[in-house]
């Protein structure tokens, strides 16, 4: 097997549990070296450090899969990581729904597999991932005998590993639109062109969480994408709910899922820019009991956190604006660059210039079937903070 040596400062890390390596880590590598190929990485004394999968072509040049100089890397390895990653969804309590791989997570990195009851939706991110593809899905189909999968590897980051974007059905054609179940509630799922896998499976724990607050409240959601924070909203008793969404397309399925759960007459969802709205409704002096936030990441790259920064200090001090005294503020933030505190820190210069104070109610994570693996920090990214504004 290709060997490849890390540099002597590198080598702690990886070897303490950190599964990328970076091509300028790499002392040297001995053997033939092929795209996906799977090696054999040692620290700068030929210590044993891992078995990964090697991408000359990415920046992320190994990604260890294995701990274990004695474990193969075959198909029946892939089979007992989705098993056991499988296992732990149910001992954490999941059943129906759940991320089933994520990523680094789950040790299997640049896998993703969403699991919708009997459908699941595949993405390979990375080169030496993709290749295993043929075993994943048997390992599946072994596991659950599952209705569909569907890949969504339509995703541009593929292009830095020299993979093409590609979506479809693996297997034979099936319907893609699917309904789900969720705390009761059923909501439309479109794996075909819906969001990212169709559905935001981080927040179903958080969804749950707003069920106290929301009673007979007049409530605002913005970036409601297809309307799954309002309609529980209405459901936990809200007696009205506004949904806005830039998307057409997130805001009529909205509308269906309002219906699905016969909560039409409480819900609504407009077609709107958020920031626009956010703005001109604080002027006005328009005021909700509740205000939801869930805007997507702002960035991905470090450069540009600054501009993050900014866009959640002002959408979070419009929100506020809106939310009426001893009302709740229910806002999110999926870029994993803006740490929890960084987070916080941004809310509470928020309350300051909205001259707020904010009792916090709860302040969390995204839901459990995304394991946090501590010391990678990428595997932290989602925060939820629910708090009453005074
Ligand atoms: N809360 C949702 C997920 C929201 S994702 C859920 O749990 O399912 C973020 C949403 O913000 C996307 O649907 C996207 O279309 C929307 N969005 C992006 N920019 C926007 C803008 N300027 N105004 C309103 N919505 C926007």
């Amino acid at each position: 097997m290709t060997k490849v040596t890390l540099k002597r400062k590198i080598a702690p890390r990886v070897a303490n549990g950190h599964p990328w390596v970076f091509a300028n880590e790499v002392q040297g590598t001995e053997g033939a070296v092929g795209a996906g190929d799977i090696v054999r990485v040692e620290s700068h004394d030929g210590k044993y450090i891992g078995t990964g999968y090697i991408n000359p072509q990415s920046q992320i040049v190994v990604r260890i899969l294995s701990r274990d100089p004695k474990e193969v890397i075959d198909d029946n390895f892939f089979y007992k990581r989705i098993a056991r990653a499988w296992e732990y969804r149910q001992h954490i309590g999941y059943t129906e729904n759940c991320r089933l791989i994520f990523g680094e997570a789950d040790f299997l990195p640049a896998l993703i597999i969403d699991k919708f009851n009997d459908y699941f939706v595949l993405q390979t991110l990375a080169l030496g991932m993709d290749r295993w593809k043929g075993a994943i899905v048997e390992a599946l189909r072994r596991i659950f005998n599952p209705k569909g999968i569907y890949e969504r590897n339509d995703v541009p980051v593929r292009e830095l590993e020299g993979l093409q974007q590609v979506k479809g059905p693996i297997g034979p054609a099936f319907d893609p639109q699917i309904i789900i179940r969720e705390n009761g509630l059923k909501f439309h799922v479109d794996l075909e062109h819906g969001q990212k896998t169709g559905y935001f499976l981080d927040q179903q724990d958080n969804r749950r969480a707003i069920s106290a607050i929301v009673k007979d409240a007049d409530v605002l959601e913005a970036f409601c994408y297809t309307g799954t924070f309002g309609v529980h909203a209405a459901h936990y008793g809200a007696k009205n709910v506004l949904g806005l969404d830039i998307s057409e397309t997130a805001v009529a399925q909205a509308r269906r899922n309002a219906e699905l759960n016969g909560l039409q007459d409480r819900c609504a969802f407009e077609a709107m820019n958020a920031f626009d709205v956010l703005k001109a409704w604080s002027k006005e002096n328009r005021s909700y009991d509740v205000v939801m936030l869930d805007p997507p990441a702002f960035t991905k790259s470090r450069e540009n956190i600054q501009k993050a920064i900014t866009g959640y200090k002002e959408i979070n001090l419009r929100g506020m604006k809106l939310v009426r005294p001893g009302g709740f503020l229910v806002t999110s933030s999926c870029t994993n660059l803006v740490q929890p505190n960084l987070f916080l820190e941004i809310i509470a210069l928020a309350a300051k210039d909205a001259r707020r104070q904010l009792r916090q109610v709860t302040f969390r994570a995204q839901s459990s079937d995304h394991p946090i693996i501590w010391g990678m920090e990428n595997t932290e990214y989602l925060k939820f903070l629910m708090v009453q504004v005074l």
